[in-house]
């Protein structure tokens, strides 16, 4: 069966519910997939009834913001229990910390005279459990504020390094990531491997026990597809792949759908690697 694994809701920086995305990856032609959060759970519950409703074949997920050697990558877990105590211990942090970063972004902004509505830290949806607020929601505020034209300009003049209002964010090492998703019972991926991560840091996750790599997303042409599919296969690693749909970045219809790993029912794909 076609299935997306990595799909965003607005229990993160997606647009769209849990329900509206199964919608619309059903919609799509997909028959199987997770919900990919970053670092929350928040979203699992609905999300796996609305694939019940919906007959798609549904598994546990989230993306997990992290560091090896100080570059930033992103662990996809799956398969793990959403209600496992240490690993939601570990999205509360990581929620906590998001929240505090956006407080912070939203300060050094106003000092750098961009002109946020007075209520914006308000809609941040302080006390709003299981959802964990990033760059996107800052960039919504800015564009809402009339200091940038669009999304895109909004990160490229604010929001990433080397612009003056960018706020650094923190990041749990991958070691404990890994053993926390492995505890609750649940396998973790490297994410967009080709678009943020040097090969030295990916043998290095390797060796830490990571279980597989995302072979296919948007951000990966044909050659690197192949080139981790070839890897994935040699290295015995799980391959996953999906859109990394957000309903508001630039393709994100065209992706959904044709973006998709193929997955058998009952069959193996999220199985732990055993050497
Ligand atoms: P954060 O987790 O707060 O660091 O925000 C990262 C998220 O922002 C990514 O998952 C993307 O969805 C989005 N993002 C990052 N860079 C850009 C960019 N240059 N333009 C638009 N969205 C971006
Ligand atoms: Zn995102
Ligand atoms: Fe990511
Ligand atoms: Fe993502």
């Amino acid at each position: 069966m076609r299935a997306d694994f990595h799909l965003h809701t607005h229990y993160s920086d997606g647009r769209y519910s849990p329900e509206q995305v199964v919608q619309k990856a059903a919609e799509a032609g997909l028959e199987g997939l997770a919900i990919t959060d970053h670092d929350t759970a928040g979203g699992i519950a609905e999300a796996r009834s609305a694939c019940l409703k919906a007959n798609i074949e549904f598994v546990s997920g989230a993306e997990i913001s992290s560091a090896i050697s100080d570059n930033e990558i992103h662990i996809l877990a799956y398969n793990f229990d959403p209600e496992y105590e240490s690993l939601l211990g570990l999205f509360e942090s990581q929620q906590e910390r998001r929240l505090q970063r956006a407080l912070e972004f939203i300060s050094v902004l106003r000092k750098n005279g961009v002109d946020l509505a007075p209520d914006e830290e308000l809609a941040l949806g302080i006390g709003n459990r299981g959802e964990a607020i990033g760059r996107p929601h800052i960039a919504r505020m800015i564009v809402a504020s009339g200091s940038a034209a669009s999304m895109d300009d909004a990160f490229g003049e604010y929001l990433v390094p080397g612009s003056p209002t960018f706020v650094p964010k923190s990041f749990p090492g991958v070691e404990e990531v890994l053993k926390l998703v492995r505890e609750a019972g649940g396998v973790s991926i490297l994410a967009h491997p080709g678009h943020m991560t040097s090969h030295a840091d990916l043998i290095k996750l390797i060796d830490l026990g990571l279980d597989g790599v995302e072979v296919v997303h948007p951000s990966h042409d044909k050659v690197l597809q192949k080139y981790y599919g070839e890897l994935a296969d040699r290295l015995k690693l799980i391959a996953t792949g999906g859109s990394d749909y957000h309903g508001w970045q630039r393709g994100d219809e065209e992706n959904l759908g044709n973006y998709f790993v193929h997955w058998v029912s009952g069959g193996n794909l999220f199985h732990p690697r055993t050497l």
